[in-house]
């Protein structure tokens, strides 16, 4: 059928496609990245299929995703520091066209990433 398809990370958010779902709220939905980059590398997906930063709307409320990732933090025991990552578009190296950020922890990370 053509026409409307989900992304990837609705079909997680659906539950289309299995994933370690560690939080979710009304508007962000997070669980592990399949391929993790960090001890402690969890997705954070906008329930809202917005395709990436740059389309984000001018208005509206967008601390769903820092919130989000403050408090998962602290439920993982990242107590020491973490990172919070938004790729954006080709340069930026994004493979999925859903927002989301990326909060990597549980080891020391380097600077400036690659
Ligand atoms: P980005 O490259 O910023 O668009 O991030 C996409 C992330 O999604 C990558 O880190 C992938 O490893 C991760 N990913 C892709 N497929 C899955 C999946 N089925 N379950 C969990 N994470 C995934």
């Amino acid at each position: 059928m053509l026409g409307y398809m989900a992304t990837l990370f609705t079909r997680i958010i659906q539950r289309e496609i299995p994933a370690t779902i560690v939080y979710e709220d009304d508007h962000v939905v997070a669980f592990r990245d399949i391929a993790p980059q960090a001890p402690v590398h969890i997705v954070i997906v906008t329930r809202a299929e917005i395709p990436g930063l740059a389309a984000l709307p001018n208005s509206g409320d967008h601390t769903h995703l820092l919130n989000a990732a403050r408090i998962i933090a602290e439920q993982q025991g990242l107590a020491n520091g973490y990172r919070l990552v938004i790729n954006q578009g080709e340069d930026g190296g994004q493979t999925v066209d859903h927002l989301h950020a990326h909060l990597l922890g549980g080891r020391s990370l380097s600077w400036p990433p690659g």
